[in-house]
């Protein structure tokens, strides 16, 4: 299998720093709105602050991948005295919440890193460095970038049915 240099960006988050103030929230939704900044509706965002105000838990959670079907193991964590529900760490949008889901098409939301921009937008608005971005180069084998954008095309047809994205996609060759 070729291997290939591939770019990994991340955010890391330092969890202990956040106030849930929700502004990581408020910019992705407006950056990712159509036209951008458009609109600002946080369920429409790739980051998600998780919070229970009663026991002083606020948790930014950015979208990963997508999955068709609940996982098995469900992990409870107990950190600094502090017990987290057992979906609070996981990034994936999978049917048994409606986290990371676009709230008009039901479609799947993943976090670009703020595709185009210098850095992501989270990062910069967040004012109390609970968010901070890393990039490092590793050598991945060309295969997970298929993976990648099969998991992108399994989910819209799971939505629209084989039928119509096989439909749409022979449209798109005929134009191309
Ligand atoms: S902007 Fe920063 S402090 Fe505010 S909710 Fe998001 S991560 Fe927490
Ligand atoms: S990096 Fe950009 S897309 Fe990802 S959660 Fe932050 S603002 Fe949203």
């Amino acid at each position: 299998m070729a291997k290939i240099k591939k770019k990994i960006k991340t955010i890391k988050i330092d969890a202990d720093k956040c106030n849930g103030c929700r502004t990581c929230e408020v910019v992705c939704a407006a950056f990712h709105s159509q036209p951008k900044y458009s609109s600002i509706n946080p369920a429409a965002s790739r980051i998600h602050v998780i919070t229970r105000r009663l026991d002083d838990i606020w948790l930014p959670v950015f979208a990963g991948e997508y999955s068709p079907a609940e996982c098995m193991g469900r992990d409870k964590y107990v950190i600094d005295g502090k017990e987290y529900d057992e979906c609070s760490f996981c990034r994936a949008t999978c049917p048994s919440r409606d986290m990371f889901k676009d709230p008009d098409s039901g479609l799947p939301l993943k976090c670009d890193m703020c595709e185009g921009e210098e850095s992501p937008l989270c990062v910069q608005w967040c004012l109390n460095d609970v968010l901070i971005y890393e990039e490092r180069e590793e050598e991945v084998e060309e295969m997970v970038q298929i993976e990648e954008m099969d998991a992108g095309l399994a989910s819209l047809i799971d939505r629209y049915g084989l039928e119509k994205i096989g439909t749409a996609l022979a449209r798109m060759s005929y134009k191309a």
